[in-house]
């Protein structure tokens, strides 16, 4: 049995978000204006109010321009949309984030349709979603980018490697599959049908859960010195006196501990990589629509 290592994404994101200031420094200096990353929240979810809050805040901090655009729960969607194609024309903006999940009786496909594929930094579009699929140059989804860089910082090459994929959504799943394709890993997706999961889960050297069910994968599912990267945020029922229950990854993390190689907390591993990577795709973004060479070190 190996002891597994803990992988800080927390240390690794603030890395990241610290190469991003320095890229933006270097931006502002050659072209006069900074970065503009757009968010449109619709309505008051809580946990939306919470994350467009987080990322404003990272924004500002590396030096970007937020744009923060709120708009009612009863909107509708075609002022949604004409505020989309406003922000699509309005040069100051590199890049657009609707957050999700939007009211039901807006059609989250049209309005991430509406979002002009240059600015489509949550990569969502299925035109980035095409060019990740073909291995073109595309903006890849956040948390899935996130995770990749974990892992190649972690293994280095990843060529070879038999990668699990847990989960097969538009926006971690599939993606995340997309990426470990790309750096010639032999990739199984495993979903809600998948028979035998501890099997499949076995055989794997990387396994990425992306579910969203509490510690679902044991840690006698492992391989020893598998790598292991948690997406899932669940949070328990609350124990004992305390007002809220713990988060807890898709994996039973203390009993992994003595599987793994090396697997990502929760909190503190896949989570502030997502911030970190639209950081980076917006960086990206001003820099291609200024036509600058890509920033160094993203
Ligand atoms: P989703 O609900 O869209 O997809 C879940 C996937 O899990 C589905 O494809 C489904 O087939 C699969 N699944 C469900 N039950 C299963 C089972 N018993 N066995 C195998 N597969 C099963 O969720 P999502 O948006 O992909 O998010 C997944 C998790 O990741 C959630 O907990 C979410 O909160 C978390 N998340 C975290 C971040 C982050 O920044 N850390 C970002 C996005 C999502």
């Amino acid at each position: 049995m190996s002891a597994g290592t803990l992988i800080d994404g927390k240390a690794f994101a603030a890395g990241l978000r610290q190469r991003v200031a320095g890229s933006v420094a270097k931006f502002v200096d050659v072209t006069g204006h900074k970065p503009g990353l757009a968010v449109i929240l619709v309505g008051n979810d809580p946990a939306s109010q919470v994350y467009v809050g987080s990322k404003k805040k990272a924004t500002v901090e590396v030096g970007m321009e937020s744009f923060e655009h709120r708009l009612p729960e009863d909107v509708p969607q075609s002022d949604l949309i004409t505020l989309v194609e406003r922000l699509n024309a309005d040069t100051a903006v590199d890049g657009i984030l609707v957050q999700l999940p939007l009211p039901s009786h807006i059609d989250d496909k049209a309005v991430i349709a509406a979002i002009d594929p240059a600015k489509d930094v949550d990569g969502f579009h299925v035109v980035n979603a095409g060019r990740l699929a073909v291995g073109e140059e595309a903006f890849v989804p956040c948390t899935p980018l996130g995770c990749l860089m974990l892992l190649k910082d972690q293994l280095g090459d990843l060529s070879g490697k038999n990668a699990v994929v847990i989960g097969r959504s538009n926006i971690v799943g599939k993606p995340m599959a997309q990426l470990l394709l790309g750096e010639n890993c032999t990739v199984t997706i495993a979903h809600s049908r998948t028979q035998d999961l501890a099997d499949v889960v076995r055989r794997a050297d990387i396994v990425v859960a992306a579910v969203g069910r509490a510690e679902m994968v044991r840690g006698d599912w492992l391989k020893d010195g598998a790598i292991v990267i948690d997406v899932g945020i669940n949070r328990l029922a609350p124990e004992g006196g305390e007002a809220k229950g713990r988060l807890v990854g898709d994996v039973a993390f203390d009993e992994a501990l003595g599987h793994a190689g090396a697997i990502t907390p929760v909190p503190g591993g896949v989570g502030p990589m997502t911030i970190a990577c639209l950081l980076r795709n917006t960086m990206v973004a001003a820099s291609r629509r200024a036509g600058l060479a890509m920033p160094e070190g993203l």
